[in-house]
């Protein structure tokens, strides 16, 4: 409690980031003097951000616009790195509107939406803006001399390109195979790898806390071919049985970095590198598995367009995952495929030309807001003295070739207060919506939190959380 004290009283941070925090402090002790209630710390939030009067939501818009100020200064004053951020950002647009509307909005933090990038896609403009002239793309077929002959060979190039520029994963000796998000082509790979010609399905299996998709993804069609069989660390591997282990690095939902559990002997491993960019995760050098999954949903922030692609080394592997999406679905879209080449077009020119300006470079955009986000949350979580997050150590990223810190795309939060039984419910009584530990293959003392959604919607959850500090 002294602690929490001391840093209210000011001993928080420093430079930019004290700034910011100096900024929450205001906040929260402007909303402690008119603060109504005296019960509950939840009822309390309630009443306080409902009782504000008209003098105080001035002075609220006030705080909030050198809030802004603060922000942007923080961002152009950085020599850490080239981005400044677009004048369209979501928070200089959306801070300033906070109202009572916004004290009793439900916070929708549940789906992993990416929704935090637009205000970078907004400054690109026209350069990011696809035009498909109406007799374009009507063919079912893009290259019909490719194994995956779907795949638009303009979409496959930028896939190489920007593999090679950030650094990520090899992409030489593997097809690429072009999915309606990586979630068609999870299907497809549970479906190329799985025998045939036997009677016992093989057990689909990923260590926890796992993405809460893989079970239901598995299990949906109940499938004679593959059944979900859980934590990968509690599964026995039998002589004759055998099994794919889905490894996600970085992880949805924790951010950690993962090998396989397993022995890669009996079962057949596929890797989801969905998080494996660098506004995440610091680049550690090029992926070289026999499969990895990507998908511009997370690389990009592009989850509308509905397209993820799969670099997969053995050709029979990668035939059968065609055939699949040809059962399932007659190929994918090139019309994303298309929108989806020129995202990936504009990112790599950011980086490739001459003189990138700091408005060009998306992941050093990405990685900076995503930075200020979790400083606010570390913080946000601290003072509530209830909750704790994962740590990360900073390591060196190849591709920014600097020490850079993990930034996950989800806050992996568990409940400490022994008070609390059930996470989610906790939050959802604040109108906070996370996801469940249970889902994961963890417990009820877990939740996952979004880190993706819009500035508007993380700032007020971010003063939720640290109100509840408030002693
Ligand atoms: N894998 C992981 C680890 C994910 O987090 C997601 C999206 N939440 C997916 C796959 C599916 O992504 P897509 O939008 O490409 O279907």
């Amino acid at each position: 409690m002294a602690q929490a004290q001391r840093r209210r009283n000011g001993n928080i941070g420093t430079g930019s980031e004290c700034k910011e925090k100096e900024l929450l402090l205001l906040l929260r002790e402007r909303g402690r003097s008119e603060g109504q209630g005296q019960g509950h710390q939840q009822q309390r939030w309630l009443n306080r951000t409902t009782s504000l009067n008209n003098n105080a939501k001035a002075t609220m818009a006030t705080v909030l616009a050198m809030a802004m100020a603060m922000l942007l200064l923080f961002y152009s004053s950085s020599t850490s790195t080239r981005i400044t951020t677009p004048s369209t950002t979501g928070t200089a647009d959306e801070a300033l509107s906070i109202s009572d509307a916004d004290a009793d909005a439900v916070i929708n933090l549940d789906h992993g939406d990416p929704t935090m990038f637009e205000p970078f896609w907004k400054n690109a403009g026209d350069k990011a803006t696809v035009i498909i002239p109406g007799w374009h793309t009507m063919s079912y077929f893009s290259d019909t001399s490719n194994l995956c002959w779907f795949l638009e060979p303009d979409f496959a190039n930028q896939v190489r390109r920007l593999h090679r520029i950030v650094g990520n994963a090899v992409t030489h000796a593997h097809h690429i195979i072009v999915g309606v998000g990586s979630t068609q082509l999870i299907h497809a790979l549970l479906f190329a790898l799985s025998a045939t010609d036997t009677r016992h399905p093989v057990s689909v299996v990923s260590a926890a806390p796992f993405y809460s998709m893989y079970p239901g993804i598995t299990d949906f069609l109940k499938s004679g071919l593959f059944r979900w069989a859980g934590d990968a660390t509690s599964f026995k591997v039998n002589g004759s049985s055998s099994f794919i282990e889905i490894v996600c690095s970085p992880n949805n939902p924790d951010g950690t970095l993962r090998r396989a559990v397993l022995s890669t002997e009996a079962g057949k491993l596929v890797h989801d590198l969905a998080y494996y960019w660098p506004q995440y995760t610091p680049m550690r050098g090029p992926a070289d598995e026999d499969i990895m999954l990507f998908t511009v949903s997370k690389a990009t922030g592009h989850a509308g367009t509905r397209i993820g692609w799969a670099l997969v080394r053995d050709a029979d592997i990668a035939s059968r995952m065609v055939k699949f999406i040809e059962m399932n679905s007659i190929g994918v879209s090139k019309d994303s495929q298309v929108r989806a080449a020129r995202i990936l077009q504009v990112i790599s020119d950011g980086y490739e030309l001459p003189d990138p300006d700091s408005t060009t470079s998306f992941f050093h955009f990405s990685r900076r807001l995503l930075a200020d986000r979790w400083q606010r949350l570390r913080w946000a979580v601290e003072e509530s003295e209830r909750f704790s997050l994962p740590q990360f150590s900073s390591e060196f990223c190849e591709f920014t070739k600097e020490h850079t810190e993990t930034y996950p795309a989800f806050a992996w939060l568990r409940c400490d207060d022994e008070s609390i039984e059930d996470c989610e419910g906790f939050f959802k009584s604040m109108k906070v919506l996370t996801r469940s530990g249970r889902h994961f293959g963890a417990g009820s003392e877990y939740i996952r939190i979004s880190m993706l959604d819009r500035a508007r919607n993380f700032d007020l959850f971010v003063e939720r959380i640290a109100s509840l500090g408030l002693g």
